[in-house]
């Protein structure tokens, strides 16, 4: 028989604390944390703000190398 265990608690990933599994942000270590995985450790969350910031920059190179007179 499987055993069910409810988990009331999840690891934080980067200092191992407990936290609660609604927790989204660690006490401990003030990082943001994201869903319990079947380890019983928290996720890390995606970072979006990095992800956008990453496209403006490749968007920007590319209108550069695009719409720049190159005059060699
Ligand atoms: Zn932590």
């Amino acid at each position: 028989m499987a055993k069910m265990t409810t988990r009331k608690t999840k690891t934080c990933p980067y200092c191992s604390v407990p936290l609660a599994l609604n927790a989204e942000e660690c006490f401990s270590c003030k990082r943001k944390v994201g869903k319990v995985d079947k380890h019983g450790i928290a996720g890390k969350p995606v970072n979006y703000k990095a992800y956008i910031i990453c496209l403006i920059i490749w968007v920007a190179l590319y209108l550069y190398i695009r719409y720049v007179p190159w005059k060699f």
